[in-house]
């Protein structure tokens, strides 16, 4: 789960982490309120579930409530990365001496938690990234030891010129790796760690990523989620127990299995077509499941073609089949539709099909390239 600068920064307070006052708001008049509440000089930064805002525009100084009215109304209208912004954050502008950098990731090649630090932070930090890594410095943290103090140390010392940021530092580090572990982070980021004046090191941005396996363990975090992160048909997959990935192509796929259901969309990739979702009905599929993923799927404008690809285990293909047939009659299914059905129950699965004039095929090689074609022939019209 990802979650907006301004909630990232709400729970930085909580743990200490050193932050501007800041409010929000979703009209312009609301944030020259703000503005003229805070006085002076401030910032208007667009809230949005992706970074680069500061490059699209997206983060502006004002000198007054005027100019934050105009600035907030402008941001509220850009899209970045095609994302409406709906919301800005208001706070007393920094002025700000240096950028560093502060990270930890999961990094799961080395298998622990990596600080990342540089002295060179700010919009730039990709490129930076990618053409002078050795400016990154890097600290792996074994999560059942924590951070070793002596190397943190070390690092800081390097990145930082006197020891009163190097105190404040490990401070923040400290205290964004207990942030990290207990409310089970894979990211967190603060780009710009910015000195201000007075040798002052302040979070002017936020970035968190949950885990959402580990959700589940923090009801403190419901607060935090954003209906926006997840597309009207995950949210609606969700609620039926259906595990949904809007993606882009034109071709709907209902499998049984997250991990046959990746084999799938490689396969209809190898095979020149492109998945408009990834779909698990899951292990124990009941008619209407099947019924519900084929209604989302359709409610897809983009779908050509549907795909559905079982290998029955745990769940019958006689469901699968039936489920078919449900929908058929309770919605129009204008689309063409493979199918492949495999494991308990096919023989009875497949005649239930047939019988109502479906093809269906049992080698998963024929089914998608029938799709795809399908898909093709479609096109060509
Ligand atoms: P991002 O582009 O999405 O990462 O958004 P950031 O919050 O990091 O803002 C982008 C850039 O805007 C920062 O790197 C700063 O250079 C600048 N910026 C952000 N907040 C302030 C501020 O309070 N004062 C000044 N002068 N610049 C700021
Ligand atoms: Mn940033």
């Amino acid at each position: 789960m990802k979650i907006h600068e301004y909630q990232a920064k709400e729970l930085f307070g909580e743990y200490g982490i050193p932050v501007q006052a800041q409010e929000t708001a979703t009209e312009a008049q609301a944030a020259r309120r703000a503005a003229e509440r805070f006085g002076g000089e401030v910032v208007i930064k667009a809230q949005v579930l992706v970074g680069g805002r500061g490059k699209a525009g997206g983060v502006q100084l004002a000198a007054s409530g005027e100019e934050a009215e105009k600035k907030a109304g402008d941001i509220l209208a850009l899209q970045i990365k095609d994302l409406p912004v709906e919301r800005v954050l208001v706070a007393p502008a920094a002025d700000i001496q240096q950028e560093y950098y502060l990270g930890l990731i999961l990094d799961r090649g080395s298998k622990t938690i990596v600080l990342m630090i540089s002295a060179e932070g700010g919009v730039d930090i990709e490129e930076l990234a990618a053409t002078s890594p050795e400016k990154i410095r890097q600290l792996p943290i074994n999560p059942v030891d924590g951070v070793e103090v002596g190397a943190l140390r070390k690092i800081l010392a390097e990145t930082f010129p006197s020891p009163e940021l190097q105190k404040q530092a490990e401070d923040t580090v400290e205290k964004l790796y207990r942030l990290f572990i207990e409310k089970d982070c894979s990211l967190v980021e603060i780009n710009p760690y910015a000195k201000v004046e007075g040798e002052q090191l302040l979070a002017l941005d936020a970035k968190i990523n949950f885990d959402d396996n580990a959700l589940y363990k923090h009801p403190e975090l419901e607060r935090f989620k954003n209906p926006e992160e997840y597309s009207d048909d995950e949210i609606e997959a969700r609620r039926h127990g259906l595990s949904f990935v809007s993606l882009d192509g034109d071709i709907g796929c209902i499998v049984n299995g997250a991990g046959l259901a990746m084999a799938t969309l490689d396969i209809v990739k190898l095979y020149g077509g492109n998945p408009a979702n990834f779909l698990d009905v899951g292990g124990s599929s009941s008619p209407e499941k099947v019924l519900n993923a084929l209604r989302i799927i359709l409610g897809n404008p983009k779908v050509k073609a549907i795909l559905i690809n079982i290998f029955g285990g745990i769940t019958r293909c006689d469901d699968i089949a039936n489920g078919i047939l449900m929908a058929m009659d309770q919605i129009e299914i204008k689309v063409p539709m493979v199918i492949r059905l495999i494991g308990t129950n096919d023989v009875e699965g497949r005649k239930l099909l047939t019988e109502r004039g479906f093809q269906v095929a049992e080698q998963l090689s024929d089914a998608v390239a029938q799709v795809v074609r399908q898909v093709e022939g479609g096109a060509a019209q």
